[in-house]
């Protein structure tokens, strides 16, 4: 995860004699760690930093303009685009399993557009309308530890004083940090 600066195209990076510099390359850009520091580095330089805005990567933008950016990118899509998007899960959502009518599915970005995902079958699926306000546009991982962080606290709730439950709990908290890690 990184809080980075950018326009949707270039990213606002520190050069080695420390000057604040334009890259394009999303590696080569400065973590400024906290959306705090970034709106301070755009004070200082405001010229150089105009125009861009800040980016959590691990989370939805803290900016407005990240999301219209990223929505300007995304495709109107044709009857034939769904009808192949919907092929690829045979009308089954791709996130919870259920049936959705062509009428009524959503086409759900895998890897955002604003992360940097495209307008690529590959990337296109078949959701439900819960799932896909749900997801809406952080990462596909982030999501599903989401999901599954939602899901063991529910379960704490519920079956909390089960002893039974509390082993199965132990076992998929390890199992989460073992993907975290991964
Ligand atoms: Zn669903």
């Amino acid at each position: 995860m990184a809080v980075l600066l950018t326009n949707g195209k270039h990213y606002i990076a520190h050069s080695s004699t420390g000057a604040v510099i334009k890259v394009s390359d999303r590696k080569d850009a400065q973590d400024f760690r906290t959306a705090e520091r970034a709106v301070r580095q755009k004070q200082k330089a405001p010229g150089k930093c105009a125009g861009f805005y800040c980016m959590d990567t691990g989370m939805e933008e803290t900016e407005p303009g990240a999301r219209k950016a990223a929505a300007a990118k995304r495709k109107k899509f044709s009857a034939k685009d769904r009808l192949a998007v919907y092929r690829k899960t045979e009308g089954h959502c791709y996130l919870c399993g259920e049936f959705v009518d062509f009428d009524s599915f959503e086409v759900e970005y895998h890897m955002p557009i604003s992360k940097g995902g495209t307008n690529g079958l590959d990337n296109l699926y078949c959701s439900c309308a819960t799932c896909n306000a749900i997801k809406r546009d952080i990462y596909p991982k982030e999501f599903m530890e989401k999901i599954s962080q939602i899901f063991l606290y529910q379960m704490q709730k519920k079956y909390g004083d089960s002893l039974d439950w509390k082993v199965a709990y132990r076992l998929l908290e390890a199992m989460l940090d073992r993907k975290r890690e991964g």
